[in-house]
């Protein structure tokens, strides 16, 4: 029920209620006042009786007063009328000669007793009548003196009158005044009610309309508007919930485009309600970043694939699937991880890129697409698989097999081949890295201390790659690093305690840079940071950032315990020098400044570092 009609009945029950009691009331005093009427009547009635027999009485013609209560009775509303004469009356004058002047009933009686009138009403549906009995006493007051004839004393009952009018006219009368009144109200209810309608119709509907908005925008719909309301008030409200919702449609559906693509579309998405969706990508982003620092801090590719399965497993909730890494170069394929007690649906370990279907086109194969979509797959029956390969480099990729049991596992799988996708996306990189690493270990490019490439690698680099990447428009800075003092720690402390400094400095330099930056042990205690696409901003945050951590770190040897600092050049390749080698030895010299001019600093090459000779060439 809306708003309206439920304000509508409230105020119509009120006023009903009203008047119900209005013309309770009124009916009430109208039939106290008919009966006050009638009583009057009787009162005046039975005086002019009293006074006439009265007369009758001194003038000596009593036996006629018959004839005078006759057309006294005949008067119109009055029923009937009769006298009662008291016991000492009688005694005292004798019977009375009419015969018909005794108590008729228990009310006369009781009137000639107790000397007080009574009353009784009657009223049935079709007649009403009052019927009064008023006792008529002896008082030396009255003229003429009753005392002076009756022998009775002051106060006492000589007789009594009883009336009964006909208050049939009075109740039709005030019956009349009721149905006017009820009809007055009525119409002035109905008119008032109207009134109140076409009042409050614009804020109740405009309050229907925006429960009506708020209710379906609750569910999920963003797109619903509230109607411009009339009145000031109302225009305000339904201004303020559009632009409100107007903002919540316009972020989440920002909100969702943004992130959606960046988590990848899901395949169906289980909530209408943008919020909910949104919430649902911003909890998957942030899983993804917690698993991208996990697995970047992962030393080996074991390592690397164990934390993937463990995802799949426990978050995303898989329950049956393979892993397989495939060998580019090869052409084979070896099983990374595989579901207990799980047959795969394919067995092929050889000419991958011909066989497995997955690989070959590059595309998510589902069995549920086509009958025998893959030639090679073999399922139990009844059984769904979904392939999705992964390429990691030239020589690698993956290739994750799941089996689904059910429809419902089916159903569940396909929603979350978007998020496996992400999740592989972010191990990209690491992985890659992680692989080129062991394949660096056995070409002997990494410096066996700190982990890091050595100067091998910067040679293979130089030649091979950097010219690569130059021909793409690929800029560098270099960065000169040297330990300052650090002769001084073997000297003291011994070759183990400079090597432990090595490796912390190595893991703080590591933790600093990002994928676009790579780090050559150049020397003994002197490296080199590689970073590309650098700006004047970036590369002097990157040096001050080493610079400043480093200074941190407290090491105890011998139970002392101290700390040391860093010294660091750089210059920009190609806008300082288009030459490398050149360029390497500009952050050398910019290193040499440092150490020359206190250690434990930051310089960024400039021209007038170069001596005079070498000014000229620059
Ligand atoms: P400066 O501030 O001028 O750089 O002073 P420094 O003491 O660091 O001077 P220098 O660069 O000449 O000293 C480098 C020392 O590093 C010399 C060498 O014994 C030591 N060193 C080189 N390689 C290693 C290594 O692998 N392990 C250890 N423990 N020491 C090394
Ligand atoms: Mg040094
Ligand atoms: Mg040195």
């Amino acid at each position: 029920m809306n708003s309206n009609k439920k304000i509508t009945i409230i105020i119509f029950s009120m006023v009903t209620l009203l008047t119900i009691l209005i013309v309770a009331l009124v009916a009430l005093g109208s039939r106290q006042s008919g009966y006050d009427s009638a009583k009057k009547r009787a009162y005046l009635t039975a005086d002019i009786v009293k006074k006439s027999l009265t007369t009758h009485m001194v003038n000596g013609n009593m036996n006629q007063r018959d004839v005078f209560l006759e057309s006294i009775n005949d008067l119109k509303d009055i029923n009937d009328l009769w006298i009662i004469r008291a016991k000492s009356v009688s005694e005292q004058f004798g019977e009375s000669t009419l015969g018909n002047e005794y108590p008729k009933d228990a009310i006369d009686k009781k009137v000639l007793d107790t000397g007080k009138e009574e009353i009784v009403i009657s009223e049935s549906f079709t007649n009403a009548s009052l019927r009064i009995t008023i006792p008529y006493t002896a008082s030396m007051h009255d003229k003429p003196n009753c005392l002076s004839c009756h022998n009775a004393k002051e106060g006492e009952v000589l007789g009594a009158i009883s009336l009964s009018f006909d208050i049939e006219e009075d109740r039709i009368a005030s019956i009349s005044i009721l149905l006017k009144i009820i009809a007055i109200i009525t119409i002035f209810l109905i008119i008032i009610l109207f009134y109140i309608v076409k009042r409050i119709k614009p804020y109740t509907s405009s309050f229907d309309g925006i429960t009506d908005v708020l209710k379906q925008v609750h569910e999920g719909d963003y797109s619903v508007r509230a109607k411009q309301g009339v009145l000031k008030e109302d225009k305000e409200a339904s201004l303020w919930v559009n632009e409100l919702i107007e903002k919540l449609e316009t972020v989440l559906t920002g909100i969702e485009k943004n992130l959606t693509a960046f988590v990848h579309n899901r395949s169906t998405n289980v909530n209408n309600d943008k919020l909910l969706t949104a919430q649902e990508i911003i909890k998957d982003i942030s899983e993804i970043y917690n698993y991208k620092k996990t697995i970047e801090t992962d030393l080996t590719k074991e390592d690397i694939y164990y934390r993937l399965t463990q995802v799949l497993k426990n978050k995303l909730k898989i329950e049956d699937f393979y892993i397989f890494e495939n060998d580019l170069i090869k052409d084979e394929r070896v099983v990374i991880y595989s579901t207990n007690n799980l047959k795969a649906c394919c067995h092929i370990n050889k000419n991958i890129k011909e066989h497995c279907r997955a690989e070959r086109t590059d595309t998510i194969i589902l069995s549920e697409n086509f009958s025998e979509i893959c030639r090679v797959a073999n399922c139990k029956e009844n059984n769904h698989y979904i392939c999705i390969p992964f390429l990691i480099n030239d020589q690698k990729s993956i290739t994750i097999h799941i089996i689904c049991k059910d429809e419902n596992c089916l159903k569940h799988t396909k929603y979350q081949i978007g998020i496996i996708k992400k999740y592989l996306e972010e191990t990209k990189p690491i992985l890659e890295s992680r692989m080129l690493m062991d394949v660096l270990r056995e070409r002997n490019l990494i410096d066996g201390l700190t982990g890091l490439y050595n100067r091998k690698y910067l040679d293979e680099f130089i030649e091979k790659k950097m010219p690569i990447e130059v021909s793409k428009g690929t800029t560098y800075a270099i960065m000169f690093l040297d330990i300052d003092y650090f002769k001084m720690i073997n000297d003291t402390y011994g070759h183990d305690a400079g090597d432990a400094i090595l490796q912390k400095l190595s893991k703080t330099m590591k933790s600093s840079i990002s994928e676009n930056e790579f780090i050559i042990r150049f020397g003994g205690e002197e490296f080199l940071i590689i970073m590309k696409n650098p700006t004047e901003e970036s590369a002097l945050n990157l040096a001050t950032k080493i610079n400043n951590d480093f200074s941190k770190l407290v090491f105890t040897f011998n139970n002392e315990s101290f700390s040391k600092t860093v010294s660091i050049g750089y210059a920009f390749y190609p806008t300082d020098t288009d030459q490398i080698w050149k360029c390497i030895k500009y952050a050398d010299l910019c290193l040499y400044e440092a150490k020359e001019t206190g250690r434990n600093k930051v310089i960024r090459f400039r021209p007038e570092l170069l001596k005079n000779n070498d000014k000229e060439k620059y």
